[in-house]
């Protein structure tokens, strides 16, 4: 019976562990990715936490009945010894649990760590004494909107917190009137920021949002009233009656674009003085299919679009185009991939990268203005310095190297034109982007956010005889980048 009762337990242990590894793993590497709750898989996680209880109430019955019973009715294995061999065991199946469910999670602890730093630092390491102080010199009109918005604009998608505000309080003291938000950026502690920061300067300011969730976009076919709701959403944590434009947020199909609900919801928000304008922003591999669509269609009084020195020849027409319907154009990506300060060999030049990069963009006078993402206070510093300023020889020259220095390893303007190639589906263009945001934005919780979100994942590539070799343009090794993607992104 005592040998029963000694292996039950041990059984008890072994299916506890084994829920724990699929159960509760899954649980908090679901929660950990962002996932909206409902959607996070609990049922496996509360049998698992059932089994633990079932297994240390047994393991305590077991080790109290532990020896043989004497004629006085004491036990020959002593009390203390009961004790002891009863805690070990309950102190072993507990750590072996702890274990399995971090097994799945486990790529985040280097996430979530205070101590992990970003590969590439995501500010000059020893900022000029000469960009100090730098404010707006340059003021351009955004399109039919009329307004003249800074050259230089606030992106947010990484802002949040006291800090966050903070640092949009000395970009409006600069002179930017422009910020960009959204309710997914920092699942909505950049308007939640904003809104404090903009506090007695609404009026000055150009405000733009975007149609989603602080969880994630909207599909074609959400409901009028959705759309309005989440439009509604945004004042209150932006603190204001009305945004000035509100995007189709990384619009990537045609069909999101011209979803009659989302046209019927602006009209409707537009009636009641909620949002001015409507715009919406792209990344590739659609952005030409989709900026071809919003110029047709007419309705868009804005466009955001993935725009830098040297890449997507046919963009500069297109900007063109839309420039001469009066649509405003916002670009953004402007950094190439932002690989300047992970280059070995481009240290001298790096410091003066960004500004020569935001200059190459400001010289096309089809752009309204640039937004770049401000997430440390020396930003402000560094970015704005470039404003109003002439692309010199001298810039060029540093574009020219840092061309140079990423051809055939970097994957920068995520075109999708390797996508035909792979037999497996793979979002090859999403998956080296999100590991640009890994590796050279320095934002890994979110690059691994939208890693696992992501149907099928890059571990497909080991074994793959790589029919996709020279099917990218620029000549990116793109087996070998998925896996090391694979790797840092999971
Ligand atoms: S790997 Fe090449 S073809 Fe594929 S998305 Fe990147 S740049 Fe485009
Ligand atoms: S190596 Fe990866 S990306 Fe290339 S074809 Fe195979 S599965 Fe697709």
């Amino acid at each position: 019976m005592r040998l029963a009762n000694g292996r039950m337990v041990l059984v008890l242990w072994i299916g506890t562990v084994a829920l724990s590894l699929v159960g509760i793993g899954r649980f908090l590497d679901e929660s950990i990715t962002g996932l909206l709750f409902a959607k996070i898989s609990v049922g496996m996680a509360a049998l698992a936490v059932l089994a633990l209880i079932v297994s240390i109430t047994a393991t305590v019955a077991w080790a109290r009945r532990l020896g043989n019973v004497s004629a006085d009715g004491s036990r020959t294995v002593s009390g203390r010894r009961r004790f002891l061999l009863g805690a070990a065991t309950a102190t072993g199946g507990l750590i072996a649990t702890a274990a399995a469910a971090l097994v799945r999670p486990r790529g985040w602890l280097n996430v979530v760590s205070p101590a992990i730093t970003p590969e590439a630092p995501t500010s000059a390491p020893e900022p000029r004494s000469e960009w100090e102080g730098a404010r707006v010199q340059s003021y351009r009109r955004l399109g039919r909107t009329n307004f003249e918005v800074s050259d230089i604009s606030l992106g947010s998608g990484r802002l949040k917190g006291d800090r966050g505000e903070e640092i949009a309080r000395e970009a409006i003291a600069r002179g930017i009137n422009y910020f960009d938000t959204a309710p997914d950026y920092s699942a909505a502690g950049s308007e939640l920021a904003l809104g404090r920061a903009m506090q007695g300067h609404r009026d000055k300011m150009f405000l733009a949002t975007k149609f989603c969730t602080p969880t994630g976009h909207l599909q074609p076919g959400s409901s009028v009233q959705e759309y309005i709701d989440v439009v509604e959403g945004s004042l209150k944590r932006l603190q204001t009656n009305y945004v000035d434009l509100v995007h189709v947020h990384a619009c990537d199909t045609v069909e999101r674009l011209l979803d009659p609900n989302l046209h019927e919801a602006f009209a409707r928000l537009k009636e009641q003085g909620k949002a001015r304008f409507l715009g919406f922003s792209s990344h590739t591999p659609n952005l030409e299919a989709v900026t071809e669509a919003a110029i047709a269609d007419g309705r868009f009084d804005v466009m955001m679009l993935a725009y830098h020195h040297g890449a997507w020849p046919k963009l500069a027409a297109l900007i063109d185009r839309a420039a001469e319907k009066d649509i405003g154009v916002v670009a953004m990506k402007t950094l190439k991939g932002a690989k300047h300060r992970g280059l070995l060999d481009f240290r001298p030049e790096a410091d003066s990268y960004t500004q020569a990069a935001f200059k190459w963009v400001l010289g096309n006078p089809s752009v309204g203005c640039l937004v770049i993402s401000f997430f440390e206070p020396q930003h402000v510093d560094e970015y704005l310095y470039a404003s109003g300023k002439q692309l010199s020889d001298q810039d060029l020259a540093v574009l020219d190297r840092y061309d140079e220095l990423i051809a055939g390893k970097h994957c920068f303007p995520h075109c999708g034109e390797c996508l035909d190639a792979c037999p497996e589906q793979l979002a090859i263009n999403d998956v080296l982007r999100y590991r640009m945001y890994f590796e050279d934005y320095g934002d890994e919780k979110e690059a691994m956010r939208l890693y696992a979100a992501l149907d099928k994942h890059a571990d497909v590539c080991i074994g793959c005889p790589a029919p996709c070799a020279d099917a990218c343009p620029h000549d990116v090794p793109i087996r070998e980048r998925m896996m090391g993607a694979h790797q840092m992104l999971s």
